[in-house]
């Protein structure tokens, strides 16, 4: 019997290339021909960070961007998504030969790239949508005829009718402000309207999808899933690299610095706070210092990831003498999955991107939480309203937050049992839903079926 082909679409930023991978490695290790769609610069800088053998077959297309442009301008990004490269899916999809088989192979495009269902269907494949946000940030973004019908947003451009307006779809929710919306945190509202067209051509390209698969799992975000309420909506997460080890990975856009581990083990116990804050969020160099000191005053050994480009400019400087001062280890890139995992770890400080939170909660961490944009606002609700496993990082005044109120929350973080019981138990639940017979296993065996054309 043929092997069933997959063919899988991440939006290209790390943070969806990589939950996307984790499930790529899943689908091969259920019998899967994979074919993994990267961007031609994002295919670069795979290919430059890692040399480990693969499994899955990784294919690339343009993503109608000049080398030399600013990926990180993702409006910028979006409107090149969109005007360019469904004509490349298209031709790649049609030198594919793909029609002529058997079976047509399962398309599974990242929800930032809905509108790839369009193409997908054209060409005879079958879709499914990869949620790697929460399910909470999708019902969100899907809500856009709700919150026009309302009056809470401007049906032009997606802006706030009421600036700060906080709105509820349905009781258990946490509470959304219209400002934190993703089409709504841009610098400009140039840029803002963009992402907002691209939301809504997204949306109206999911009628296509056979199922829905999120980065989730029911029993952490159980009112969103009940509003839901569609067989379609399947969360198979956590989608954590402990569950599939067999495969070498190579997953980074960066080159993950393998020293972490040796340093972790020189530690203690529940001594080490880690400092990441993801792929794309950018500190201002003042905050940058501050952060700094603050490390410096908890006294306690800590692991920071700070990425070259961290404040936006060509170099970093650390405060004078901060590293002959310090008893912390600093790393451009760090394995995170495996730091996290490190029993020498006490707390996570985090933005709040939706796989860190993923990672450090199937850890048992718990978080201090400091949000930049998009849906991190959102992830910091459920840590510290629902979950009740991390707390807030405050801004003083002038918007800066302070070493001493970094040194007071981490104090504060790693002293409280509560959060540490809560943290473990939100980590068995998760543990739980991935293992045979639970919700997100379960999920996963539902969709790997029905893909497989085997039920
Ligand atoms: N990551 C990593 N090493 C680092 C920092 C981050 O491997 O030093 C990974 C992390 O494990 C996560 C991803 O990068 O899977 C970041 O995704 P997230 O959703 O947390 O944030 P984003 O980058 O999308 O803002």
């Amino acid at each position: 019997m043929r092997r069933p082909h997959a063919l899988l679409l991440p939006f290209p930023a790390q943070g969806h290339v990589l939950p996307l991978m984790e499930l790529a490695y899943l689908m091969a290790s259920q019998g899967f021909i994979i074919t993994f769609i990267n961007t031609h610069f994002n295919h670069a800088r795979l290919l430059s960070s890692t040399s480990t053998p693969s499994s899955i077959n990784f294919i690339s297309i343009p993503d109608g961007m000049e080398p030399e442009d600013d990926r990180n301008d993702i409006a910028k990004l979006c409107h090149a998504l969109m005007t360019f490269m469904p004509l490349h899916l298209r031709q790649l999809i049609n030198t594919m030969n793909i029609q002529e088989s058997d079976k047509p192979p399962c398309f599974i495009a990242d929800e930032g790239m809905a509108w790839a269902l369009d193409v997908a269907k054209t060409t005879g494949l079958r879709s499914t949508v990869f949620c790697p946000a929460s399910a909470n940030t999708f019902t969100n973004m899907r809500s856009v005829p709700y919150l026009i019908e309302h009056g809470i947003i401007n049906e032009q451009d997606g802006s706030a009718m009421k600036p700060g307006q906080v709105f509820l779809l349905s009781p258990g929710i946490p509470p959304m402000n219209v400002d934190n919306l993703s089409w709504n945190c841009f610098l400009d509202s140039e840029s803002n309207k963009i992402i907002f067209q691209y939301v809504v051509n997204n949306n109206k390209a999911l009628k296509h999808a056979e199922f829905v698969i999120f980065n989730s799992f029911y029993e952490a975000e159980k009112a969103v899933f009940d509003y839901l309420n569609s067989c379609k909506m399947l969360p198979i997460g956590p989608l954590i690299s402990k569950h599939s080890s067999s495969v070498s990975l190579s997953r980074c856009f960066w080159a993950e610095d393998k020293t972490c581990k040796s340093w972790l083990d020189e530690q203690s116990d529940n001594s080490v706070i880690y400092v990441a804050f993801g792929s794309l969020a950018i500190i201002d160099e003042m905050q940058f210092q501050e952060l700094a000191l603050g490390l410096e005053l908890t006294g306690r050994p800590f692991l920071w990831v700070i990425r070259p480009d961290i404040t936006g400019k060509a170099t970093t400087r650390l405060p004078e003498g901060f590293s002959d001062r310090i008893r912390g280890k600093v790393v451009e890139w760090s394995p995170q999955q495996e730091v996290l995992a490190h029993p020498a770890l006490a707390c996570f400080i985090t933005h709040c991107g939706w796989n860190s939170i993923m990672e450090g909660m199937s850890n048992g961490m718990s978080f201090l939480c400091w949000p930049y944009f998009a849906d991190q606002h959102l992830n910091q609700s459920y840590i510290c309203d629902v979950w009740k496993t991390g707390l807030k990082m405050m801004p003083d005044e002038n918007g800066l937050i302070t070493k001493e109120e970094i040194r007071g929350k981490v104090e504060e973080l790693v002293g409280d049992e509560g959060m540490k019981k809560r943290a473990l138990a939100l980590k068995e639940m998760a543990m739980k839903s991935v293992d045979k017979g639970g919700s997100s296993f379960e999920n996963f065996i539902t969709f790997i079926k029905v893909m497989k054309d085997d039920v």
